[in-house]
Parts: C-alpha cells; sequence; structure tokens
C-alpha cells in the first residue's frame, strides 16, 4: 500500500476521505498482520475475518457515494473477549464461557459500529479479567510482541498486544486494578481507565462492578482521545453512566506552564526497579523544563491499597460470577450429578480456573456472616480514606505522575508460583479505579528493550488535561 501506514486514526480518515486507499484495502492489511503474527503472538481469541471484510466494503459504498465519514470510518479495531458482540463467542477467556454466543451489542459496541469502525475481532486476556499477565487464559497467554519471551501483561493483554504487533490500529479493554494501564505499559502502548461513570458498562462481563471500566489502546494519545470520545456518554441501559461529553479536537499545547504536577513519594519507594524509576524522574524533569511545577505529595493510604483492593474486589467478584452455574447457558459437566448442589459444585469446580476459584472462595468468605464488618465493610472504610488522599492531593496538583508498574515485562511462568508477588505487580494501579479517577500509561523510553510506562493521574473528569498533558509529553520525547 503506498502509504506510511498503519499511522494513526487521523491519518487514515484523511486517507480514506481523499480516496488515497479504501475502507477494504486497510481492512485486507491488518487481516494479514493477524495471520502472520497472530499464531505466535496469540493476541486474538477469534477473528471475525469475513464480517470485518464486509463491514469494510459497506463503507467503501458510502464514500463512493459521497456521505461523510466519521472520524472512526474504516478504523481497524480488537475487543477484548469481556464485551459483547452480538451472535460472536464471548469468553472472557473461561472454559465455562467456551460456547457462550453473545446475545446483544454491548453499548460500546454499538456505539463503534455505528461510527463505521471496523471490529476485527475479540482477544485474549485473564480469565475474567483476573490477572496481570494473560497467563491465567483457559486458552493459553499471549506473548509480548516486544519480546516474546516475556508476558504482555493482563488483563487486557491480548488488546496490547493486538495494537502492538500492528494487528489493529487502537483496542478496547477493561481496567478494574490496572488491567489496561499495566498491559500498556508491558507492550509499549498507550492505554487509558477512564473515571468511572464515564463509559457504559452494559454488555461488558462484570467483575467488580464498583470498580470496572472500559478503555483505549492506541499507538498515539491522539487515538486514546478519539476512541474515548467515542465510547464516553450517558446510557440508558448503565444507570451508573454520567452525562459527560467530550470532544476530541483540541489544540496542542505549546507547553506546561500553568500545570502543576504532584510526585506522590510512596510510589517511589523500595520495590521500584531503578531502571524504570530513572525513566519517568528524566520525564519529570523534561515536564520541569517545559514550565511545570512539580512538587512532592503525599497519599498516605497507599500502602493499604492492595489488600483494600483483594478485599473489595473479590467481594464482587464472588456474586457476580454466582450467576455462572452451567444450566442455562455455559460450560456443562460429564459427570452425574446426585443432586442440583452437586451440579453446581461440578460444572463451576471444572469450568472456573484455579485464580478465578481462588477469588471467589476469598469473596465468598469476606462477605459471610461473621466477617463481613471485619473484612468487607472494613475495607469500604479504608477505600473511603485512599479516595480523600487523592481528593487533598488534588488540592495542590492538577495531576499525578508516577510509574504504572514498578517493573518492566517479565518472564512466563515467574510470578505464577505464588500469588502475592504476581498482586504486587498491581500496587501502582489499584488506586485510580479505587478512587473511580482517570489514569493513563504512556510509554517512555528506558535504557533497555523493554518498554516503561509513566502514569498520570487526574480528578474525577479531567481526561481533557489528562491527555493534553500526555500528548505534550509524548510529542516532547518523540523530538527528542
Ligand atoms: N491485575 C489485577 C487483578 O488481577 C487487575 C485486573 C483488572 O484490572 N481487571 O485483579
Amino acid at each position: 500500500m503506498k502509504t506510511n501506514f498503519p499511522g494513526d486514526i487521523p491519518t487514515l480518515h484523511k486517507g480514506l476521505a481523499e480516496k488515497e486507499f479504501s475502507a477494504a484495502e486497510i481492512t485486507a492489511h491488518f487481516l494479514q498482520v493477524i495471520d502472520e503474527k497472530n499464531p505466535r503472538i496469540h493476541a486474538y481469541l477469534t477473528v471475525f475475518a469475513d464480517e470485518a471484510r464486509a463491514a469494510a466494503r459497506a463503507l467503501d459504498a458510502q464514500i463512493a457515494a459521497g456521505e461523510e465519514l466519521d472520524i472512526l470510518a474504516g478504523v481497524p479495531l480488537a475487543l477484548k473477549d469481556n464485551i459483547l458482540v452480538k451472535g460472536f463467542p464471548a469468553t472472557a477467556a473461561s472454559k465455562i464461557l467456551e460456547n457462550y454466543q453473545a446475545a446483544y451489542d454491548a453499548t460500546v459496541t454499538e456505539k463503534l459500529r455505528a461510527a463505521g469502525a471496523v471490529i476485527l475481532g475479540k482477544t485474549n486476556m485473564d480469565e475474567f479479567a483476573m490477572g496481570s499477565s494473560t497467563e491465567n487464559s483457559a486458552f493459553g497467554p499471549t506473548r509480548n510482541p516486544v519480546d516474546e519471551s516475556k508476558v504482555p501483561g493482563g488483563s487486557s493483554g491480548g488488546s496490547a498486544a493486538a495494537v502492538a504487533m500492528d494487528g489493529a490500529l487502537v483496542a478496547l479493554g477493561s481496567d478494574t486494578g490496572g488491567s489496561i494501564r499495566q498491559p500498556a505499559s508491558f507492550c509499549g502502548v498507550v492505554g487509558m481507565k477512564p473515571t468511572y461513570s464515564t463509559v457504559s458498562r452494559y454488555g461488558l462481563i462484570a467483575m467488580a462492578s464498583s470498580l470496572d471500566q472500559i478503555g483505549p489502546f492506541a499507538r498515539t494519545v491522539g487515538d486514546a482521545r478519539i476512541l474515548f470520545s467515542a465510547i464516553a456518554g450517558k446510557d440508558p441501559h448503565d444507570a451508573t453512566t454520567s452525562s459527560y461529553a467530550f470532544d476530541w479536537q483540541t489544540p496542542p499545547l505549546d507547553n506546561l506552564k500553568g500545570v502543576t504536577i504532584g510526585l506522590p513519594k510512596e510510589y517511589f519507594l523500595e520495590g521500584l526497579n531503578a531502571e524504570v524509576k530513572d525513566a519517568i524522574l528524566r520525564q519529570v524533569h523534561e515536564m520541569e523544563r517545559a514550565g511545570a511545577v512539580v512538587q512532592e505529595v503525599s497519599l498516605p493510604h497507599t500502602e493499604y491499597a492492595l489488600a483494600i483492593y483483594y478485599l473489595v474486589m473479590a467481594a464482587e467478584v464472588s456474586s457476580n460470577l454466582a450467576r455462572l452455574d452451567g444450566i442455562r447457558y455455559g460450560y456443562e459437566t460429564r459427570h452425574k450429578a446426585e443432586n442440583l448442589e452437586e451440579l453446581y459444585a461440578l460444572n463451576r469446580g471444572e469450568g472456573f480456573g484455579r485464580e478465578t476459584r481462588r477469588r471467589i472462595i476469598l469473596g465468598t468468605y469476606v462477605l459471610s456472616a461473621g466477617y463481613f464488618d471485619a473484612y468487607y465493610v472494613q475495607a469500604s472504610k479504608a477505600r473511603t480514606l485512599l479516595k480523600n488522599d487523592f481528593a487533598r492531593a488534588f488540592d495542590t496538583v492538577d495531576l499525578l505522575v508516577t510509574p504504572t508498574t514498578p517493573t518492566t515485562a517479565f518472564g512466563f511462568g515467574e510470578k505464577t508460583a505464588d500469588p502475592l508477588v504476581m498482586y504486587l505487580s498491581d500496587i501502582y494501579t489499584v488506586s485510580a479505579p479505587l478512587a473511580g479517577i482517570p489514569a493513563l500509561s504512556l510509554p517512555v523510553r528506558g535504557k533497555g528493550k523493554m518498554p516503561i510506562g509513566l502514569q498520570l493521574m487526574a480528578p474525577h473528569f479531567h481526561e481533557r488535561q489528562l491527555l493534553d498533558v500526555a500528548e505534550y509529553v509524548e510529542r516532547a520525547n518523540a523530538v527528542a
């Protein structure tokens, strides 16, 4: 193809409008990349080749008829396998949903389709979005396209890898405790978890409902901005959504004058890899040179964040997954059950993987009579304290800058033996969903080959400034 493809969404839009290439050609190009790379990387669980080609042809007919194009028209994208697309599998990478076909479109799917985006397929993930490496997928892990001996992160590892291997221009994932930002950081792409309530969760297979948010993966901050604006907004199907119109068209910042950046001191303590720390501090220094005022802040309850997350999340997981019993749909045991209780135990015991079972058991325990007050209620109170930490910090600063993860991508099997070691890779990402605030991971340069993620966090509904500043840093990195 005679262009600097894959480029970004605005380049693609311009090329389509000026008939430099057709949507069919673009789609064919991405399907070919998937054919070549997916057998090794395993970013996709399902590829909708025929439907994608048909959608692209329909779009080409509209272009030929002179119809005006949405900015997302013809954009080849991937959806995490916990987002429903009517008539297609939605497994959430679990054996219990292996043969399940979605009965309706998620609101985000509907919006993307209406905008003319071309859905290429569904991406791999940790089972029910529980994990930090995609090693918990019932269908085998995804490899990191930057270094195939490394994990891509998780749980949205497939979406991050699909974008990183150029097998999709952008993708959607879901983030409950870091599942967009951590894999974005490991694979060297942009990932954003929006403010809780800005994106409809209708048609997202629930993990922990007070934390889950759908958000974009992209190669550029600008593309993440476009994708976010397309999926945000009030939805009558999800009562928790807020009216939040977000306009992606915004002039770029010339400098960072007037922006105050906070560095939470609790995020730069032991456990943070030196290369990651250096890369982040170098960026902070650049931001200061661009006019930002940088100051240290404290989020004193950070030390409790992982404990709070693993109690609140597990409690919600246990109730959300209670509906999966293999009776109306889903995995059915081959063994003969003597009674209903035993049938549940067999279907669920065989259908769910190890990590899912662990969290259901933990969650059921913390919600049980006698322990509810000691664990769940206590964790909910501590969650409020953590949220107040952020509110206090945002009284004095506009944005917070931290590393996204304490290390770069790790190897397969390195952390699977001890769940607590695996959980530590979420130490910097669990707080934003607990507080409901938006957070973004931006790839920045390190000394080694593996990508490093810089995390920016902002007050509720401040995506605009979050993205503006991220875009400035991205541009400064590109020219430096
Ligand atoms: N890695 C975290 C966990 O295992 C976060 C998952 C997520 O955000 N869905 O729970």
